[in-house]
């Protein structure tokens, strides 16, 4: 619990950092790129000066996509939890899916039986489920499989949450796996092994702001090799439309 909370107050603080910084050079970056612009107008009969400008200007687009991505993350809208049924949710996923992860990877997705509601923020909920498998498609330059996996499950809850059942959504890949010490540090903010420009290493830390904050939690296994795994446990709520108590409806960055 130290732990996750020690997390929790880095998050925020990373996020109103990041947040005020972000927006800031996104102001900045628009004057550079407008110039840029400009400046490539006028060199048309300059070819290797307008090759340079126009490198110039891929990177400041680099550069305007991450601060887009680091706003996004620190002004994380607040969570709309709505009741969510699976058998409607993961097939538009899974097709969604393919069209992103690209043909080497196999999309295998399974619902087990009859699955209750769980009452979270759609939108939220399917970045989530894309984070994870966009690292895993990284983990399988040669190709793979993604498995993605949603089962009940009927255990008693988690002390002082209150909900009855809980559903197990497993999304595992055949990849490269991690080592002990990158995978201890993967709900880092900023935690990357990716090379600049590929990789924020934000993306599994706002899969893991989103988790706790909907009232569940995320674990990870991973070994060198064998591939990663990932399950993230949500409630499910008794009735349609009634959250349960244990969600935490404050945004990281309610305070700013
Ligand atoms: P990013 O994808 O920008 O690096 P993330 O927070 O999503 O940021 O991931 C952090 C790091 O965790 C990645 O750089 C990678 O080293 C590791 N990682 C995450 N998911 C996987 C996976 N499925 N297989 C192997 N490594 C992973």
């Amino acid at each position: 619990l130290e732990l996750s909370l020690q997390h929790a107050s880095k998050l925020e603080a990373v996020g109103r950092l990041t947040g005020g910084i972000a927006h800031d050079f996104n102001n900045m970056l628009s004057i550079v790129i407008g110039n840029l612009d400009l400046a490539r107008g006028s060199l048309q009969d300059n070819e290797k000066a307008l090759r340079r400008v126009e490198n110039a200007i891929e990177g400041a687009h680099r550069c305007a996509e991450l601060t887009s991505r680091l706003l996004a993350f620190s002004r994380r809208s607040p969570l709309q939890p709505r009741a969510l049924d699976f058998a409607d949710f993961i097939p538009g996923l899974t097709k969604l899916l393919a069209r992103t992860l690209g043909e080497r990877i196999t999309i295998a997705a399974e619902l087990d039986g009859e699955l209750p509601e769980i009452c979270v923020d759609h939108a939220q909920f399917e970045a989530a489920l894309i984070n994870l498998a966009v690292n895993a498609r990284d983990a399988m330059p040669e190709g793979g499989t993604l498995r993605i996996r949603v089962q009940a499950r009927d255990v008693p809850a988690p002390e002082g949450t209150g909900s009855p059942r809980w559903v197990d959504i497993t999304v595992a890949d055949t990849g490269t796996g991690m080592p002990p010490a990158i995978l201890a540090r993967v709900f880092e903010p900023f935690f990357t092994t990716k090379e600049a420009g590929k990789g924020t290493g934000l993306g599994l830390s706002m899969v893991y702001g989103f988790v706790q904050q909907s009232g569940g939690t995320i674990a990870v296994d991973s070994s060198p090799g064998q591939g990663t795994r990932f399950v993230v446990t949500l409630p499910a709520p008794d009735r349609r439309g009634i959250t349960p108590a244990s969600i935490d409806q404050r945004a990281p960055d309610a305070a700013a």
